[in-house]
């Protein structure tokens, strides 16, 4: 049975990662009713397999709730990781000394496996090793082929699998381990909609990703690395879709310089129309608490007055003890920031120009007569989505209907701005645009009689790349009753 839910009317899009505390059918229907429009599964975490159900779990969905879903796979990327632990987690104390290497055995708190042999040669004396997004700082004091010993500056709990920065070393790995290519190839065939690769250093790093990907997904790159700084913009400019991957970023460089470059990303990313991901610790004290501090509340409205297109939650709805709740708290502080009068405002400050395309003046045009006549939604069709890119670039005031014969479209529309992406067969004519485009409007309960809608289409039908109309359509009160 498909439960009718009419769309959201937040605008900016919340991306919930899964994990043990939510990997269950159950949890997955549960955190998309309570606010979850894309979900990120963590290639970091968990062998392939135990992902096929949680991939099916999400597509569930749509046969429910009669929307699309959409599904991120994160590849791990060129990050070190240590290995397991007998317990779990061990504590280790500020004083001790602590030693890393590559015997697989569980580890305890006098040594753990570090599978990345790079690093044993690449590494220095009194070089830092940060773990556990740098909660834990150790100091290199010996190290040899195979082992590496460090004081540790910084103790406490460690766990299974936690990451390890190495700042004041270059360590040489490549942009995608042996992992990742076959990470790639199992979420491709799985048939997810992005793949966001981490650690990303050059524009190149992309180009070799892509054509592992051949089309079958969207590209995401995830800007975490000083040396992807220093090419922002061509890196942006190969990808379709940027993070701001807060947890890295910030342990790479000092954590003061994340909130100007979390700025810039943003703004050189919706210029570009590219959508954008403000990413972690946006909740972080909601794994264990079932409400935020003030200052997590204030962080996430701020990334949504600048205007990114999606928050994401990571271990608060992974692994953490409110999974719910941090998806709830996300919507909410979306719904207030949104209703606040200054919003659209501040939003627009980054100024976004068309470029000299039709479809781009078409877009911006949508969002003007919008705003002019006080339509209620803009209905566009399109077949690869890149219309739709154009018109959420704008931030219109209005919610984006996009209407697509393609469900990989409607799928990978899931992390733009105020789009609400239906899949739906195509239309052969202008008179058969204008009634489904009025039929949509009315079902999906963005518009009802009297209202305008305003539709942009490319004629002929069923040609990509061919949009060139704009019709401003109004409903007419005997339209409604089969709808009511
Ligand atoms: P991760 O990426 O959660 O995969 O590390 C996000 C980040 O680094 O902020
Ligand atoms: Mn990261």
């Amino acid at each position: 049975m498909t439960k009718a839910i009419s769309p959201r009317s937040r605008k900016v899009r919340v991306l919930a990662t899964l994990g043990p505390a939510s990997n269950s059918v159950e949890m997955i229907g549960k955190l998309f009713e309570a606010g979850a429009d894309a979900f990120r599964v963590n290639m970091s975490h968990g062998d392939q397999e135990s992902k096929v159900a949680v991939i099916q779990a999400i597509r569930s969905l749509e046969k429910k709730y009669g929307r699309p879903t959409t599904i991120l796979a994160d590849l791990q990327g060129p990050k070190l990781r240590v290995g397991r632990f007998a317990d779990g987690r061990v504590e280790l104390v500020t004083g001790a000394l602590f030693r890393l290497d590559r015997d697989p055995a569980p580890g305890d708190a006098t040594r753990v496996e570090l599978p990345h042999r790079e690093i044993f040669q690449a590494i220095e004396i009194g070089a830092r090793l940060l773990l556990d997004d740098g909660k834990l700082v150790l100091r290199v004091e010996d190290h040899g082929p195979d082992h590496i010993v460090a004081r540790i500056e910084v103790g406490g709990m460690l766990s299974n699998n936690k990451g390890l920065n190495v700042p004041d070393v270059v360590v040489p790995m490549a942009a995608l381990t042996t992992k990742d290519r076959s990470d790639l190839a199992f979420a491709i065939d799985q048939g997810v909609d992005w793949i966001a690769l981490s650690f990303v250093q050059r524009p190149e790093d992309l180009a070799e990703a892509r054509t592992l990907i051949r089309g079958k997904a969207a590209l995401l790159a995830k800007i975490e690395k000083p040396s992807a700084i220093d090419r922002l913009e061509e890196i942006i400019e190969q990808c379709d879709g940027v993070m701001v991957a807060r947890g890295d970023l910030g342990v790479e460089l000092p954590p003061q310089t994340v909130p100007p470059l979390q700025k810039r990303i943003v703004e050189v990313s919706r210029r570009l129309g590219r959508p954008v991901v403000v990413a972690t610790q946006m909740l972080e004290s909601m794994i264990t608490s079932p409400s935020p501090t003030r200052a997590e509340v204030s962080d996430v409205a701020t990334a949504i007055y600048d205007g990114a297109d999606a928050i994401m939650l990571s271990a608060e709805s992974a692994a953490g003890a409110w999974p719910i709740e941090s998806v709830a708290m996300m919507n909410s502080i979306g719904n207030a920031v949104e209703s606040d009068p200054t919003h659209g405002d501040r939003v627009h400050f980054t100024i976004t120009r068309a470029d000299p395309t039709t479809s781009d003046a078409l877009a911006e045009a949508a969002k003007t007569i919008a705003a002019t006549i006080g339509a209620k939604a803009i209905v566009c069709f399109t077949t690869s989505g890149s219309t739709a890119r154009r018109v959420a670039r704008e931030r219109p005031g209005v919610p984006l209907m996009v209407l697509t014969p393609k469900i990989e479209t409607a799928r990978r529309l899931g992390l733009l701005w105020g789009t609400h992406a239906v899949h739906t067969k195509d239309v052969e004519s202008f008179e058969e645009m204008v009634a489904k485009a009025k039929r949509m409007a009315l079902r999906h309960r963005l518009a009802e009689a009297g209202d305008s809608i305003i539709v942009i289409a490319g004629v002929p039908f069923r040609t990509p790349g061919s949009t060139n109309v704009l019709h401003v359509v109004r409903l007419l009160g005997d339209e409604l009753k089969d709808y009511t």
